[in-house]
């Protein structure tokens, strides 16, 4: 049977390479994952022991509402109940809004370098992507958008600070940004805020405040990287209600699996977690910033937990030499980025190790 293009020519997304498949394959014991910009201090403890407490209900559908989640959330982020939605990772709510937003035909807008899931939303619904080109800086280029933007383009997605390149967007450029496209009704601008808890810029804009201000600017953040909880899968979208209501129709009622609604609601509470996450992950790219600097090497500053460095060569060269030596971190191909890779922030003791792999494959 004849398949649409958009599906054939659809390029899966690759995670990063698993810890196990690397042992194996390198037959090495000792081996650290530094590629998924994961939490190295595992899950929340709080997430874990409302996990062990909610076992014994696994014979029972989860609550399709997450009544007790969504007022844990709507609490914390002092938004209303109705102004929340949950998805399985906040990937499904990027085919949510897709899906709710766009016909065949239609297309999104985001940058060159932006995150990839919201291209792959797009083409699964046969929509077309445009990239706005990056400044020479690997930042979003907001003022461009204007000029790439069509009655087309029903969604807008931004990513803030961005993966994988780590770098972010002003408040001044965001307000510019939403002089232009906020309060209209023929476009929708999502701001994807997954590392939010790791930005240390003074001047870093939170996109709560442009949800309250803008009828069509949606705020997204997730459970996987500060919260330590990237396997149960949660994302959250902070909108207004009738939007909200909207993603309600297309969103089956079981989305969100019960262990994570009570993990959720237990990690929310743990905010000492956050607290130690963030340290860790500020001491660590404070010690990548420093031994790169020694090494000569260029690297992207980031507000993420993570470092885009530049190897100056072919860097899935030094990536394979990396994995011998067992380390995984993250080749960056796919963004057009050959010569970079991708360094998450791990325990200490791990990026001494990463360091030290860097300094004798790079030799
Ligand atoms: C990790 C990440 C997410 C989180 O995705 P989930 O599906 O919630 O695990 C979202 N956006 C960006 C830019 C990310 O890097």
């Amino acid at each position: 049977m004849k398949v649409s293009e958009y599906i054939t020519k659809l390029i899966p997304y690759v995670p990063g390479k698993p810890i196990e498949e690397t042992q194996r394959q390198y037959g090495i014991n000792e081996v650290y994952k530094l590629a998924s910009n994961e939490n190295p201090l595992g899950p929340s403890p709080l997430a874990l022991e409302a996990i062990k407490k909610n076992l014994h209900l696994l014979n029972l559908y989860p609550d399709g509402s997450c009544f007790h989640l969504k007022q844990k959330f709507a609490e914390h982020y002092k938004f209303d109940a109705d102004q929340i939605i949950f998805g399985n990772g906040s990937d499904e709510i990027c085919d949510f809004l897709v899906k709710v937003y766009c016909e065949p035909g239609d297309k999104i807008l985001t940058s060159h370098r932006a995150f990839d899931t919201y291209r792959l939303s797009a083409q699964s619904a046969r929509c077309d992507t445009t990239l706005v080109p990056q400044t020479a800086d690997l930042k979003f280029d907001l003022e461009k958008f204007k000029d790439h933007w069509t009655p087309k383009h029903k969604l807008i997605f931004l990513t803030n600070p961005n993966n994988p390149t780590g770098t972010y967007n002003t408040k001044s450029e965001m307000d510019d940004f939403l002089s232009f496209f906020g309060n209209r009704d023929d476009v929708i601008v999502i701001i994807d805020e997954a590392y939010f808890e790791f930005v240390r810029a003074k001047d870093y804009p939170d996109s709560h405040e442009y949800v309250r201000k803008f009828s069509n600017v949606l705020s997204l953040r997730t459970m996987s990287k500060v919260y330590g909880l990237a396997g149960l899968r949660l994302g959250a979208l902070f909108a207004h209600a009738e939007i909200t209501g909207l993603i309600n129709r297309v969103r089956k009622p079981f989305n969100i699996n019960s262990l994570m609604q009570a993990a959720a609601v237990a990690a929310l509470d743990d905010q000492d977690f956050v607290q130690k996450t963030q340290n860790l992950t500020w001491q660590g790219l404070d010690y990548f910033y420093a031994e790169f600097k020694k090494m000569g090497i260029n690297y992207v500053p980031s507000q993420g937990n993570f470092l885009l460095f530049d190897t100056k060569q072919d860097s899935l060269k030094i990536y394979e030499g990396l994995l011998k030596k067992g380390i995984i971190l993250r080749p960056v191909r796919n963004y057009d980025l050959p010569t970079y890779l991708r360094m998450s922030v791990g325990l200490e003791h791990e990026n001494q190790k990463a360091i030290a792999a860097i300094k004798e494959v790079l030799k």
